[in-house]
């Protein structure tokens, strides 16, 4: 049996340019993995069969619902497709526990993509290097390869196209959970139709956003933070206008929304500043859940 870790993603940026011919948007984005961790195991089986189980810890049955058990789980696409790419004929029973929120724009199906290529390459044998895996990772969908990759990085092209950036530093977020999900395809169909009669740029990732992680400042970091999905989120979920006015009422250093949402994140100082901008969300009510997490963390990795 092997057993991978795998984090969540943040995006500090999040550049969309004008839709192309193929459907998809072109990203200007920084990821940050935080460590908010799924864990996925992958167990020898006696034929070629590809099962998976997921388990959600506490109360989580609407989130429970919209995660599929079958072929549609994207850690058995992944699964497949090393097949596939392999020639491999193994099969490998997937079990999933799920921390990181379902649809709540930090990647989770993505991670669970990226920790089931790096789980059955173990347990198969098929001793792909990472980098080979990223080039499989990039078939499965945007967000995939940088979940193997980890740390901070820069993703171009519809996001899966990995590149390095200088940064140092590590930064304390708290995140507002929502009760219920947005789907990231309604929230880039927002998208469009708001922008329909305005010109739309091609994306670029902000000069300043790169000085603050080259330089380890979280405050410049926060002031910097950038999501160009925000107007269409806020026009679906117009009551996450108030989430974020929270936590910029307890100065977080930064507040943006997570990705397509409708997690809110906030960058705080340190420790002790997050326990107050977490207690604040809690007590405020205006969000079903709120957590704690650090990063720059590694991405998929073997424990
Ligand atoms: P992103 O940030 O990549 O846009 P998200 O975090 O908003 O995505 P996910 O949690 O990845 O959203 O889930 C989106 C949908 O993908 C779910 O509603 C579910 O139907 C489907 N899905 C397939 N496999 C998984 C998985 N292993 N975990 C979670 N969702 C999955």
């Amino acid at each position: 049996m092997t057993t991978v870790r795998v984090p969540a993603k943040i995006n500090l940026c999040l550049g969309v340019g004008p839709l192309r011919e193929d459907g998809f948007h072109p990203l200007a984005t920084v990821y940050q993995a935080v460590d908010v961790y799924d864990e996925v195991k992958a167990s020898a089986v006696v034929d070629d069969s590809l099962t998976i189980t997921v388990h959600f810890d506490g109360d989580r049955a609407r989130e429970a619902a919209a995660v599929p058990e079958d072929d549609d789980n994207l850690a058995i696409r992944a699964a497949r497709l090393l097949r596939e790419r392999t020639g491999t004929t193994e099969g490998a029973a997937i079990a999933i526990r799920k921390v990181i929120p379902v649809a709540g724009g930090m990647a989770g199906g993505s991670a669970d993509a990226a920790a089931a290529l790096v789980a059955c390459n173990e347990l198969w044998g098929t001793g792909l290097t990472r980098v080979e895996l990223e080039v499989i990772a990039a078939e499965l969908g945007s967000d995939v390869p940088f979940l193997i990759h980890g740390g901070i990085a820069m993703g171009g092209g519809r996001g899966e196209l990995i590149s390095p950036v200088l940064a140092r530093g590590s930064y304390h977020w708290v995140f507002a959970i929502a009760a219920q999900g947005l789907s990231t395809k309604s929230v880039y169909a927002e998208f469009d139709r708001l922008t329909a009669e305005r010109e739309v740029r091609e994306p670029e990732v902000p000069g300043d956003l790169l000085a603050a992680l080259r330089a380890g400042d979280a405050a410049a970091l926060g002031e910097a933070l950038s999501n160009d999905l925000t107007e269409a989120a806020l026009s679906l979920r117009p009551e996450l206008a108030a989430t974020l006015d929270v936590g910029l009422e307890c100065d977080a250093l930064g507040a943006i929304l997570s990705g397509s949402g409708p997690t809110s994140m906030f960058l705080a100082r340190d420790d002790a500043h997050a326990l107050d901008i977490a207690f604040a969300l809690t007590s405020s009510r205006v969000c079903a859940d709120v957590a704690q997490a650090t990063g720059p963390v590694q991405g998929a990795r073997l424990i």
